[in-house]
């Protein structure tokens, strides 16, 4: 049960759980022809739907014209059901962020957030609708996990922000997207086999995927430590970030409870694991807490571990925290901030203060909630 859903009045919407609906990119090519031949249309009629999907970003039947009027509806609807509806969007950073709430068609939302840079323009998407790992500084944590979203789902939110920059929905002109992060609703190495086939999706090249390099795609866990050496032996090239938070066991089992299963120390040996197997640096992730975790031995503590376990193959990424709702958490001081990178670096280990983009939208990171005014009853 989610709060959110509870609250609706039912007769303006049934909450309905359950998996969504079959759809192109949730199917490699031989499933998606045989679909199209189950229909009795000829095999390469399921191309032209991936080159319309993956090469031109457009679900909408109108601008298929290369396929037949009479099939063009059934295929449409056999393949590129719409899966979740575009509730609302929200801009801020002078246009350059973007935020958007979905529903998909059981009523469970998640967000995306289309962040466009001088050199690159990233979407930030969820892997799932709302969280299970109850991190207590994370507005999704709170909420607990909704339910898995599909691969589909997944792939989509790249291919809906992919079409928004082309078609110059952000300030700046039309663009093309660079960059995805796993870093929304979600943890997304518990959606593990869904998530895997979508970064396929994502990378392959067009028309069997969205093109984009694997370089470019970030993933980012609590610390699942089998499902980060089954990432590390999948053969791809995606960069690994490990929201780590605290280098101690004590403090990080409140910080992320999944420490309690895989402690500190696991979760470093994976992540050296990821880095030997896959040759890419991985990155830290440290929500800075003021009074929480900002403390100079801390930092000090944080640069040796990650020095001795993983050298030069190891970033460290600074957030400073995201006030959530009804939280008692702040970001630590300027001075407190720029002192601890110093100290990091200081034992070796490079680190960078990641910038707050969406604050103001409930955008930025840990703050996806998913909540609308549409929620309450009577609006
Ligand atoms: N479940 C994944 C991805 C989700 S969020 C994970 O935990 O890694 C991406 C990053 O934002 C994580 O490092 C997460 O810990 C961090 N984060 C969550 N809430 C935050 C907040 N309120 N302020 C700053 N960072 C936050």
């Amino acid at each position: 049960m989610e709060p959110e859903m509870t609250a609706l009045p039912l007769v303006f919407e049934a909450p309905r759980r359950g998996q969504p609906p079959r759809h192109l990119a949730d199917l490699d090519r031989d499933q998606r022809r045989a679909v199209v031949t189950e229909l009795g249309e000829p095999a390469f009629r399921a191309d032209q739907l991936a080159r319309h999907y993956f090469a031109r970003l457009s679900t909408d039947p109108a601008a298929m014209t290369d396929l037949p009027a009479a099939a063009r509806s059934r295929l449409v609807a056999a393949l590129l059901p719409e899966l979740a509806t575009p509730v609302r969007h929200q801009s801020c950073d002078g246009g350059k962020t973007r935020k958007t709430l979905w529903r998909a068609a059981d009523g469970a939302r998640t967000e995306s957030v289309l962040m466009r840079y001088p050199d690159r323009a990233t979407v930030c998407i969820s892997s799932q609708a709302g969280c299970g790992m109850a991190c207590p500084f994370c507005a999704t944590g709170q909420g607990g996990l909704t339910r898995n979203l599909s691969t589909a789902e997944i792939v989509d939110q790249v291919r809906a922000a992919a079409a928004a920059i082309r078609d110059g929905k952000l300030t700046g002109g039309p663009g093309r997207l660079s960059n995805v992060v796993f870093m929304g609703m979600g943890e997304p190495l518990a959606n593990y086999p869904r998530v895997a086939t979508a970064i396929r999706r994502i990378t392959d090249p067009a028309p069997e995927g969205l093109g984009l390099s694997q370089r470019s795609v970030t993933v980012s866990t609590v610390g699942l430590v089998p499902a980060m050496r089954q990432l590390a032996d999948e053969g791809m090239q995606v960069t690994l970030a490990v929201s780590l938070h605290t280098p101690d066991d004590e403090l990080r089992d409140t910080l992320v409870p999944v420490n309690r299963r895989w402690k500190v120390s696991e979760v470093l040996d994976a992540a050296r694991h990821y880095a030997d197997v896959t040759g890419r640096r991985v990155s830290i992730e440290y929500a800075l807490i003021r009074d929480i975790n900002d403390q100079p031995w801390r930092a000090e503590l944080l640069g040796r571990l990650l020095h001795e376990r993983l050298g030069a193959r190891v970033h460290v990424n600074l957030i400073p925290l995201n006030p959530t709702p009804g939280s008692a958490w702040d970001a630590s001081p300027r001075a407190v901030q720029e002192q601890f990178v110093a100290r990091v670096r200081g034992a070796g280990v490079t680190c960078t203060v990641r910038d707050t983009r969406g604050r103001e939208i409930a955008a930025a990171c840990g703050q996806l909630a998913a909540a609308t005014p549409a929620d309450q009853p009577g609006s």
